[in-house]
């Protein structure tokens, strides 16, 4: 049994720790919002009433924020205050150069560290089968990943500080320029009086086979787990697909890659954010492109 503080108890944050309570851990949370703390208690989430309490003698410290600037903040209140050599997780999906100010801040006070966003949304969080892109040194990845273990179907360690938001960040561009892709193609389909069925059928056995076709089809019909079988609800959250976006171009922008597809993904799901479809499935910018959001 390990005892392990986990700061950031919200959608993903909260099953995730659940996991680590099944799996025999002590963990120790704290979150700012009250509704969260109750649903962690109910896992069997000891709650503290502040993040230093969540933090003191804890081996562990898992974060699972929305941003880079939540993560650096909670990472120079808390790191002075952690025990000796415990070691810092963080799993929230940040800017590469936040990551490696994170990791910078931890290793000031003597602490391992490691960038560990996932992917696979709050189901696989809930399942436990979440893929954990991490970045830090061997020592700390092999400290990490049998903490990471009960929350993760797949673990990668993808390199230095910084890697796994790398990787996320890559990853995520590709989605977000292959949905467009599919969609644009079910659109021009509807035009050409090709029926949604019979282009899947060629598509996800032909070249232009994807899994934002096979795994995630955003029209109704062919796959019948995608969010378009339920009227686009999430899934995953366009609002959190520009987030994403904007990672990338950001890094794209700081390292000097050409990445003009993946602008102009951040271009067509800012304007789909704009129009108020934030909270909608990131599959839904299909709606968009037929030039009828709803
Ligand atoms: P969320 O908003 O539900 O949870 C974040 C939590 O952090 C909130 O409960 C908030 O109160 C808490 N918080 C903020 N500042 C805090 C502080 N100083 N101290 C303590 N708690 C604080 O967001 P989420 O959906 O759980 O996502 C968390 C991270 O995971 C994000 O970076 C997101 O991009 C990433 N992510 C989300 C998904 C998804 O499907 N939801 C999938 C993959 C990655």
């Amino acid at each position: 049994m390990t005892t392990i503080a986990f700061i950031g108890l919200g959608n993903m944050g909260n099953p995730m720790a659940a996991n680590l309570v099944k799996a025999g851990h002590k963990v120790q949370g704290f979150d700012l919002i009250a509704e969260n703390l109750a649903t962690a208690r109910e896992h069997g989430v000891t709650v503290t009433a502040n993040a230093d309490a969540a933090v003191k003698d804890a081996e562990v410290v898992i974060t699972m924020l929305p941003a880079g600037k939540h993560v650096v903040s909670v990472y120079e209140d808390i790191a002075p205050k952690a025990a000796k050599g415990a070691l810092f997780i963080d799993c929230s999906t940040v800017d590469v150069e936040s990551a490696r100010k994170a990791h910078a801040i931890a290793a000031k006070h003597g602490l391992p560290s490691v960038d560990a966003p996932v992917s696979g949304g709050t189901g696989g969080a809930a399942a436990g089968t979440l893929t954990f892109m991490t970045g830090g040194s061997d020592e700390a990845f092999a400290k990490a990943e049998p903490i990471l273990q009960p929350m993760a179907g797949r673990i990668v360690h993808c390199g230095g500080d910084g890697a796994g938001q790398a990787a996320k960040i890559c990853n995520n561009m590709i989605l977000g320029i292959s949905m467009i892709g599919v969609a644009e193609a079910f659109v021009l389909a509807e035009k050409l009086g090709l029926s949604h069925q019979a282009l899947f059928d060629v598509a996800s056995t032909s070249s232009g086979q994807c899994w934002s076709l096979t795994s995630y089809c955003p029209v109704p019909g062919p796959v019948p787990s995608s969010p378009a079988n339920r009227d686009y609800k999430p899934g995953f959250a366009a609002a959190l697909m520009l987030k994403d976006l904007k990672l990338s171009q950001e890094a794209a922008q700081a390292s000097g890659a050409v990445t003009p597809l993946g602008a102009e993904a951040a271009q067509l799901y800012a304007l789909f954010n704009a129009q108020g479809q934030g909270g909608v499935d990131f599959s839904g910018i299909i709606n968009f492109l037929r030039g009828a959001a709803k």
